[in-house]
């Protein structure tokens, strides 16, 4: 038997990965309104000042400062501005009534909200006066032109993924469509006999060792969230020919081939002879746990990543890799799992050689519960956790320590 050769640590074999990926280059064009998990393929530089004029951000009187020297100096309403009408310069020795959002009127230099002031009667048919109560302020209340976004700003950059608050900003600026990077085309598969798709077969009548597929709908899920566009290829049975044929037809017109199972080295593991006999393939031992059997090539055009079976290393691994394999197609910078220290508030006394991920949960405490099995087929620990606690090779946990955790949150955005 030839010597194992010795494990992969994770930051080695994700710069490997990320090293042989260049961002993908086509884009389009989608109305603002549909953009949102988009990437960027454009800067977006405004053409205006946000807000555009100075304007109120109280309802009030605008004045001149110089007009009120001593409180309780009365002075004629001179104008109404409401939100979205045109301003008229302030007459002298005027106020304006004005409400939140409304332009400035030219002259004026101050607002004063109208808890401040005291309208008082008008009987004799003159203007209505204004009793201010307090002294004003120079530039209160007062939201500047260009205070937010100067003309010729660049508001947004080329790479960003676009969220609520991206796509706030570019219609801001008055996008109403965005250049956006074409979606990552991936196609999905699953390997292995004993799967049996959810609907095919009642849970009754199962065949002996057959369990039904979850790996096809947390990586369909995983793969959208990250905006890929999916191809759902199905099960491909454990038979050489059918791999083949699979990954073959799977290479056209896809970014990505993302297969479950099949990865270790079995004889019913046709992954690795499949993708070879079409491309080229490296197969890994990565030094994790879950996970550790990890593929990776290329057929054609066309990336190629094979995960482990077993749902929990399947998940955490596209966690740790496949995530940041899709960002970099999409042109996107990854912060990684960067984790926030946190307590634990449980001991973990017989660590790996291996650097683990364990699923864990945050209590009412502000610290981290520890799902019991932390075994690599339990999916319920995922159900179960919010997010994973970084432990590096060979490191016990005592409860009270604090750990790198990272939200499962912050990684499915
Ligand atoms: P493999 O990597 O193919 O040797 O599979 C490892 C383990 O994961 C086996 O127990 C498989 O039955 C299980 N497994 C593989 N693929 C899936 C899947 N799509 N859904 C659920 N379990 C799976
Ligand atoms: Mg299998």
């Amino acid at each position: 038997m030839q010597p194992r050769p010795p494990l992969k640590p994770l930051n080695e074999a994700l710069a490997q990965l990320l090293a042989g990926a260049m961002p993908l280059s086509a884009s389009e064009t989608v109305a603002t309104l549909e953009a949102d998990g988009r990437v960027l393929a454009q800067d977006v530089v405004s053409e205006l000042h946000v807000p555009p004029q100075d304007n109120s951000s109280m309802d009030g009187y605008a004045l001149r400062c110089s007009d009120v020297i001593q409180i309780g100096t009365a002075l004629p309403q001179s104008q109404r501005i409401a939100a979205g009408m045109a301003a008229q310069p302030l007459a002298d020795g005027s106020l304006a009534r004005i409400f939140t959002g409304a332009p400035l009127p030219p002259g004026a230099d101050a607002v004063v909200m109208q808890e401040d002031c005291t309208v008082l009667d008008a009987s004799d048919g003159a203007r209505p006066q204004v009793r201010v109560n307090v002294l004003p302020q120079h530039g209160q209340w007062i939201r500047r032109a260009g205070e937010d976004v100067g003309r010729g700003d660049r508001v947004l950059s080329h790479g960003t993924r676009l969220g609520p608050a991206e796509l706030g900003q570019a219609a801001g600026v008055g996008m109403d469509s965005l250049r956006v990077l074409c979606r990552p085309r991936v196609a999905l598969f699953s390997t292995g006999d004993e799967l049996v798709m959810p609907g095919a077969c009642p849970p009754a009548a199962m065949p002996p060792g057959a369990i039904y597929n979850s790996n096809r709908f947390f990586l369909a899920s995983l793969l959208r969230r990250l905006g890929c566009d999916v191809s759902d290829l199905g099960i491909v049975p454990d038979q050489r020919a059918a791999t083949v044929e699979a990954l073959r037809s799977a290479a056209q017109g896809h970014d990505l081939i993302l297969t479950s199972g099949g990865v270790s080295v079995g004889e019913e593991d046709h992954i690795k002879p499949a993708v070879q006999a079409l491309g080229s393939l490296d197969l890994w031992q990565i030094a994790i746990k879950p996970g550790k059997p990890f593929a990776h090539g290329r057929i054609g055009q066309a990336h190629f990543v094979g995960l482990p079976g077993n749902p929990v290393s399947s998940f955490v691994t596209f966690l740790l890799l496949v995530r940041p394999l899709l960002l970099r197609l999409q042109g996107v910078a990854d912060a990684g799992l960067h984790g926030v220290p946190t307590r634990a508030d449980f001991d973990w006394s017989r660590p790996d050689k291996r650097q683990e991920f364990l699923r864990v949960r945050r209590n009412v405490q502000g610290g981290l519960d520890l799902y019991p099995n932390q075994s690599s087929g339990v999916l319920t620990s995922l159900v179960w956790g919010d997010g994973l606690v970084n432990v590096p090779p060979g490191q016990a946990i005592a409860r009270g320590d604090t750990v790198p955790y990272t939200a499962f949150a912050e990684l499915l955005v």
